[in-house]
């Protein structure tokens, strides 16, 4: 087991946990599960505060922190400790404040920051996943050597933003933006599953590990523009002469199951990213999704982990087809609070804090 540095201590002399998040991204969802779970919660919101809530009751936080910026957030550290704030990253969270910068934020925040390392960096996350033998796209290792379609993505979470498809080196050189950090993946043709798992170093029972327990909250696929519809408009060659690119712009999710009898290797896959993670670094904590394909040979390709919770969770507000078969109204937001919840009564906060 790899040490993690940790602020999570700092939550050590809480009474009343406040859960607290940014305005963003799947906040109505954390937000409604920490009052769930009888929480008090924060919104930190950028600028001014947001109007939406008033129109979602059962997820208004109860206060508000407003700062001008992202970076602003590490100024209030020591206030928002004193209000016994625990921090929930989301995607939103962590890329605009920068992953540096979320690392070093002295508040006590939900999961192992230590993940930020391995996954921020494309090169990292590709050895985290195949040294634990979970089958990713090929990688492409220079521009040059493009024959055949390939996927380019930039570093970081980006909803998708700026991602494309290059069939030689010719189109790769037309497409790419000087200076920016990319990857090269083989373009992998099958269906989409974005599978949602939790995995709790500290529960009993259930699905085990070396350590805890792994859990199936749900599993999304996501509507991207412009690439999701393209097709009503013709042949992608047709296409180009009119000047018409496609994008992979995140706009929405939908829910999706997986066909039964791939189960069995969604949880091999999610089984061997957890038991990497705790040697390499301490451990995936809490949320985390495998950005799949499935291929018409019925094999998984993993093009991205996200470690953290994921805005297509935001469907199961309720509950999915499968955390309903966990306990019935079970979201992520809400597996998240009661971790915490657990935690804490059990006096086991720095397992799940950093
Ligand atoms: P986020 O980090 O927010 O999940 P991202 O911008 O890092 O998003 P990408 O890895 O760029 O996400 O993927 C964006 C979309 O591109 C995917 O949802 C999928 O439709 C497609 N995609 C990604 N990798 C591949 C691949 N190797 N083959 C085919 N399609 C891919």
């Amino acid at each position: 087991m790899v040490a993690r540095r940790t602020f999570g201590s700092l939550a050590e002399d809480y009474k009343d946990v406040v859960v607290a998040t940014v305005c963003s991204h799947s906040s109505l969802q954390i937000f409604h599960g920490a009052k769930q779970e009888g929480f008090r919660t924060l919104g930190i919101a950028i600028g001014k505060q947001p109007r939406f809530y008033d129109a979602f009751p059962l997820a208004r936080p109860d206060e508000f922190l407003i700062v001008n910026s992202y970076k602003e957030i590490a100024d209030h550290a020591d206030d928002l400790v004193a209000r016994q704030v625990v921090a929930v990253p989301h995607g939103s969270f962590v890329e605009y404040l920068g992953a540096e910068n979320f690392a070093k934020l002295r508040l006590p925040t939900f999961g192992n920051r230590s993940v930020l390392a391995w996954e921020s960096d494309r090169e990292k996350q590709r050895e985290w996943l195949t040294s634990a033998g979970v089958p990713m796209p090929k990688k492409i290792a220079r521009p040059e050597d493009i024959d055949s379609p390939v996927f380019v993505k930039y570093y970081g979470a980006k909803g998708g933003r700026g991602s494309f498809i290059a069939k030689n080196h010719d189109e790769f050189m037309a497409a790419i933006k000087p200076g920016m950090k990319y990857a090269i993946q083989e373009y992998v043709v099958g269906t989409r599953y974005y599978l949602q798992f939790f995995y709790s170093p500290i529960a009993d029972g259930g699905y085990r590990l070396s350590r805890g327990a792994l859990e199936m909250l749900g599993i999304d696929r996501r509507d991207e523009a412009n690439i999701d519809e393209m097709y009503k408009l013709g042949a992608q060659e047709r296409l180009r002469e009119l000047e018409i690119y496609p994008t992979f712009v995140v706009t929405g999710n939908m829910p999706v199951v997986l066909r039964e009898s791939l189960l069995p290797k969604a949880f091999d896959m999610g089984e061997r990213t957890v038991e990497k993670s705790l040697e390499l670094f301490g451990g995936t904590i809490g949320p985390f999704c495998l950005e799949t394909i499935v291929t018409d040979r019925l094999e998984f390709k993993v093009f991205e982990i996200s470690s953290r919770i994921v805005a297509g969770t935001n469907i199961f507000v309720s509950g999915s087809p499968y955390s309903d078969l966990l306990e019935p109204g079970m979201s992520t937001g809400r597996r998240i609070a009661r971790e915490i919840r657990t935690a804490q009564k059990r006096g086991l906060l720095s397992e799940i804090l950093t």
